[in-house]
């Protein structure tokens, strides 16, 4: 099932006859990050807007592609995976279509049982309950669990949480709307994707419990807080479609004229998600103004992830460090807590240990990689960080790493000076320095080797700020 004519509806009041929103030539800007060329973390950052997500390039038939000029049919992009081991993917796809029918006419024969994980007790055994034991443990490895839920991570993971937070009893939720829900956000991840999919939702989820339960936070934070926190975590990157918002824009994909090319993919994960709540009616028992009030601190919260803005976010943060203020008494600082430990948890992958972060280097890097194929294989200028043969993974993650991961930790940390901020960034430490011995040239710390790193960042920026004319 698709959320995207859902998705779609919620969206139509944006109107019809989109028009595409130019900005105007002489600006240095977008989103909401101006380029100074003397900044390297600012044109990282931009660099990073380009090609944060790079995929096997896939709009599903129903849903509404537009690439007029290209005359290409991306539903047949992702051919490569179909024909690298096409039966078993398909058997295990029905295999997955039937756990989910399973679960769907189980609970449709209205038995929910407080115990989340009765269906795995079942068809399963105690290996993915005895690790959701450990949940808040930052060494949780989420891809062995997907595999022990049969990869419905998502799903167990965050109904999960929502019960051991005592949130569905506290919010009087309907425990057959909360599973509906959490299977059909489930369902429009794209699985197809090597990084933006439900796994990658699921590790996110998982983070921000940790974050939740650092003292300052669980001190202050109300379940409201809790709540929008976890859901946000569960939705951020619905129905990714595997590519950036420049090549969205480039190849005049329909949801760059909604969106007026600002945080385009964002904006959609908000609204996707905000039409999956409506057609489940998750808070329909809530007053019309509290679940509107959900839906728009949703959107505040998934937006937040825009890595475009990422230095109007940081640098509020250590601001208000530096003035030592954050009150978290009040809602709005409480807010901008949530927003930046939910930044936090998107990007933390370069924190974890070793063994999880190079599974997420590698397949963010497949992503990058499969859209510079598309956009060579199209005669489309190649994305920075996007080309493999102008990059490694190495120097796309110590690039990302030096330039938005350590920064924002550091701030982090700063905030939350606690055992896992410490744990994180050794991990990230190590991590890099791992990295970086298998690509010594980029990351060598002599004054050859940093104009090296400046090259390799400095190039592809260029090209991104040319690109970036070209679309204004
Ligand atoms: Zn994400």
């Amino acid at each position: 099932m698709s959320g995207c004519a859902d998705a779609a509806r919620v969206l139509s009041p944006y109107g019809h006859g989109w028009v595409v929103c130019h900005a105007p030539l002489s600006s240095l800007r977008r989103g909401a990050i101006s380029y100074d060329s003397s900044d390297q973390t600012a044109l990282y950052i931009r660099m990073l807007g380009d090609v944060r997500v790079r995929s096997q390039v896939g709009f599903e038939p129903e849903r509404r592609g537009s690439h007029p000029y290209l005359g290409v049919d991306f539903r047949t992009l992702h051919s490569r995976a179909e024909s690298a081991g096409s039966i078993p993917a398909r058997r295990i796809r029905r295999l997955f279509s039937f756990q989910r029918h399973l679960l769907s006419s189980r609970l449709l024969r209205g038995a929910p049982h407080l115990n989340p994980l009765h269906i795995l007790d079942e068809d399963y055994c105690g290996q993915a309950k005895c690790m959701l034991e450990k949940v808040g443990s930052w060494n949780f490895d989420i891809f062995l669990f997907d595999r022990l839920t049969n990869g419905n991570s998502l799903v167990f993971l965050t109904f999960h949480l929502l019960n051991q937070y005592g949130l569905i009893e506290l919010f009087q939720l309907d425990m057959v709307k909360v599973r509906r829900f959490l299977v059909l956000v489930q369902e429009d991840y794209h699985n197809q994707n090597p990084y933006h999919n439900a796994v990658h939702a699921a590790d996110v989820t998982q983070a921000m419990h940790c974050y939740l339960r650092e003292p300052k936070l669980a001190q202050s934070l109300t379940s409201f807080d809790i709540l929008l926190g976890l859901l946000a975590a569960a939705t951020h990157d619905l129905d990714h479609p595997g590519v950036n918002q420049p090549f969205l824009i480039k190849t005049n994909h329909y949801l760059a004229a909604l969106y007026r090319n600002t945080s385009v993919l964002e904006n959609h994960h908000w609204r996707s998600a905000v039409g999956l709540l409506r057609e489940t009616d998750l808070f329909s028992h809530l007053p019309a103004e509290d679940s509107l009030s959900i839906e728009r601190q949703l959107g505040s919260l998934i937006l937040a992830t825009d890595i475009s803005r990422q230095n109007d976010y940081l640098s509020r943060f250590r601001t208000h460090l530096d003035e030592n203020d954050l009150c978290l008494g009040h809602s709005t600082h409480r807010h901008f807590v949530l927003q930046m430990a939910l930044k936090c948890a998107d990007i933390c992958n370069p924190c974890r240990p070793w063994e999880l972060s190079k599974q997420w280097s590698e397949k963010v890097t497949e992503e990058f990689f499969h859209q510079g194929d598309i956009e060579k294989k199209h005669k489309l200028e190649i994305s920075p960080l996007c080309d493999s043969e102008a990059n490694t993974i190495a120097s796309v993650q110590i690039g990302f790493m030096t330039y938005v991961v350590e920064p924002l930790f550091a701030e982090w940390a700063r905030f939350s000076d606690t055992r896992l901020s410490q744990t994180m960034l050794g991990h990230l430490g190590l991590n890099k320095a791992s990295w970086s011995a298998m690509e010594p040239e980029v990351s060598g710390s002599s004054e050859e080797g940093e104009s090296e790193s400046a090259r390799a960042t400095e190039e592809p920026s260029s090209r991104a700020l040319s690109q970036g004319s070209q679309e204004s």
